[in-house]
């Protein structure tokens, strides 16, 4: 393995730091083994090697290391900003659970028995709980800043929060998904029947005694 470059790169650092001895070239050349194995790629070379010139090692043996830290804190760096951009992608999206409305309708604790959900007169019962996003948090912190007499007088309640529930139903994120898919495949065997009606018309229209010719 050897870094596409390196020998290019290796003959500018050299220049660069008044590195020209035949002995230096050739250490130069031998840092490479290290930085395939830390999978540098040229351009991480490139641009380390800037940082390194801005204060340039008085010792031969700093160099190495020198480089090796601007290496090390690029990809900090770097990592530290996907991070950034993954999170703020993350707060751009609206909550799974309640679709950024801070109102999460999950199974009805009253019909969820031995990690089952039921129907009840053929309908899944939902309750609605306080998300544990931030839009479902500001709206709790927002009921429970209301003094309690005024709450009383109001009538307003304070909504279960989803970690409260998550207490009674922790099953209920693989409950949801679940009823989930029996939607869709309930939605699918409707169209599919459908369909068949359209194609092959009324079922009892093919039952339908042939008439008999005199
Ligand atoms: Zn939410």
């Amino acid at each position: 393995m050897s870094i596409a470059g390196y020998a290019k790169w290796a003959g500018e650092y050299a220049t660069t730091f008044g590195l020209d001895r035949d002995s230096d070239i050739a250490m130069i050349l031998a840092w490479e083994a290290l930085f395939v194995a830390l999978r540098v790629t040229c351009a991480e070379l490139i641009a380390a090697a800037a940082v390194v010139g801005r204060n340039a090692p008085k010792w031969r043996s700093d160099h190495l290391i020198a480089l090796q830290g601007a290496i090390r804190d690029a990809r900090m760096a770097r990592h530290r900003a996907e991070l950034e951009a993954e999170e703020e992608r993350q707060a751009l999206q609206p909550c799974r659970w309640c679709k950024g409305s801070g109102w999460a309708s999950v199974p009805h604790p009253r019909y969820v028995h031995g990690g089952e959900w039921h129907p009840f007169g053929g309908a899944f019962y939902t309750a609605v709980v306080a998300c544990s996003c931030g839009k479902g948090r500001k709206i709790m912190d927002g009921i429970l800043s209301i003094d309690t007499e005024v709450r009383r007088k109001k009538g307003i309640k304070v909504p279960l929060a989803l970690e409260d529930y998550s207490r009674t139903v922790p099953d209920w994120p693989a409950l949801l998904l679940q009823r989930e898919r029996e939607r869709v495949a309930e939605r699918r065997a409707h169209g599919y029947a459908k369909e068949l009606d359209k194609t092959f018309g009324q079922v009892l229209a093919r039952l339908k005694p042939e008439p008999v010719p005199f």
